[in-house]
């Protein structure tokens, strides 16, 4: 190791500074016009955020000219990959007509009937971000119930939106007992008040969830969840919780909300196809925009009908804007498709294959879990099933010097947050996975029994 550089996590940090002048520059001067530098409090990056200039299939190019082969795919919109062709060549068609009338176009129309025929539900509403349709989920769900309460699960994160900013990543020492947390807003400007419609429940745990619906279901309008929490790397639900819940649902005459934001972009029909338990209420988005601003709640008509003049409110003059809705209709019906999904798929659980063959010889504490077209590495060996196991058992210093050595050796492993995953694309290639594959071995035997810089998740996000 150099001199001077005490750590591994030191020597990599020194390392992506030198290859990033560019970003390092930007990021100078963006610093005094936006807080962080950044215009989403989820790309904050130390020692300063990589600022990018275009992106082609699986690649992505930063102001500097590094290549790097992308895993992050924003934050998982990008299920179809950088530019993709088909869509690149129609949207240039479309945008020559027009991008927003604030009417309703064919193409509306078109994409309504293939989602909720996709989906298996009645109706739909389109909005352009995860935010607006999770809000307008829990709407539906206290209009419907005529009750105030959410149950939502500690770790899982909705959008940016007050009613659902409680109980996302809070510190474990102010969130009060792990089977019964606190509604701790996430961060300043949200009044207790509003946390306090939220009841907060630990994942994984259906004994807890029974006990807290004992108590609050008949004030729970609905239970909102990530079906696999992406916003704590992947947790899978366990066997049997996800019925549990649907049997809750229907025993206190609450709605069950499967905010699938993330996971509607890796499986075809989405995460309650794979497990086979049905919500009332789906919101969908991100990837089945193509890289378009578009999100969707869908439910049954009876509750679809709640929306409408001195009903429940929704509108939004971006809402079906004709450029999103062609994008999400050309994305679902031509480009993600079941077998191009399942080739991405398949791709994904090659490369956690490779990684947990690396961590298996370099015999590193760590594991990899995958599904669909994601996955995470967690730096310990111990099972990761809430946001305290989250919080307590991985070495996030290690993870820290890991993202860093695969960034220089041009791999962006996962979405750059703590608390991410990676999403593998339709545009990956099998080149790719072995490149990922080489680096992470390389990575993995470089940190292997070093010193790195200790990271506190709780502060780190
Ligand atoms: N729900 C989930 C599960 C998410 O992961 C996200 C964003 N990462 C959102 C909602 C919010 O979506 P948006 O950023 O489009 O508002």
């Amino acid at each position: 190791m150099s001199e001077g550089l005490k750590t591994i996590t030191e020597l990599y940090r020194s390392k992506f500074v030198e290859k990033t002048p560019k970003s390092a520059e930007l990021y100078r001067m963006n610093i005094n016009l936006t807080p962080y530098g950044v215009h989403s409090n989820w790309r904050i990056f130390d020692p300063h955020p990589i600022f990018m200039s275009r992106g082609k299939g699986s690649r992505i190019w930063d102001v500097d000219g590094n290549e790097y082969i992308d895993f992050n795919m924003a934050f998982g919109a990008l299920a179809i990959g950088h530019a993709n062709p088909i869509l690149v060549e129609r949207i240039r068609e479309r945008i020559e007509n027009g991008t927003v009338f604030g009417f309703e176009t064919e193409y509306s129309v078109k994409l309504a009937d293939h989602l909720t025929k996709r989906f298996g539900f009645d109706m739909v509403r389109f909005s352009s971000t995860g935010l607006e349709a999770t809000q307008l989920a829990i709407r539906l769900a206290r209009a419907a119930t005529n009750r105030p309460k959410i149950l939502k699960f500690e770790g899982c994160y909705h959008g940016s939106h007050d009613s659902l900013l409680v109980g996302v990543k809070p510190d474990p020492l102010h969130a009060g007992h792990p089977r019964r947390p606190r509604s701790v807003p996430a961060g300043l400007g949200i009044p207790q008040d509003i946390a306090d419609q939220v009841i907060i429940a630990p994942f994984n745990d259906i004994e807890a969830v029974e006990n807290i619906m004992r108590i609050h279901g008949n004030e729970i309008a609905g239970i909102i969840l990530e079906p696999i929490p992406m916003n704590m790397g992947i947790v899978l639900p366990k066997k049997g919780f996800l019925e549990g819940l649907r049997k809750l649902a229907d025993e206190y005459n609450s709605l069950l909300i499967f905010d699938e934001v993330k996971t509607s972009g890796k499986f075809y029909r989405g995460a309650q196809d794979y497990f086979g338990v049905k919500p009332d209420i789906l919101v969908v988005a991100k990837s089945l925009g193509g890289g378009y601003p578009f999100s969707a709640v869908l439910s049954r008509k009876e509750i679809m009908e709640l929306i409408g003049p001195r009903k429940v409110a929704h509108g939004g003059t971006f809402n079906s804007n004709p450029l999103s809705v062609y994008a999400a209709y050309v994305v679902t019906t031509e480009i993600l498709t079941e077998s191009n999904l399942a080739y991405a798929q398949k791709l994904s659980s090659d490369l956690a294959r490779g990684y947990r063959d690396v961590i298996e010889d370099t015999r590193i504490e760590a594991h990899v879990v995958d599904i669909a077209t994601s996955g995470v590495v967690f730096f310990t060996r111990e099972e990761i099933n809430n946001w305290r196991d989250f919080v307590y058992k991985v070495n996030w210093g290690r993870w820290y010097a890991w993202i860093l050595g695969m960034l220089v050796n041009g791999i962006i492993p996962q979405a750059l947050g703590i608390d991410e995953q990676w999403t593998v694309s339709i545009q990956h290639t099998k080149e790719d996975i072995q490149r990922a594959i080489e680096v992470f071995d390389k990575v993995i035997r470089e940190i292997k029994g070093k010193e790195t810089v200790p990271v506190k998740v709780e502060e780190a996000i």
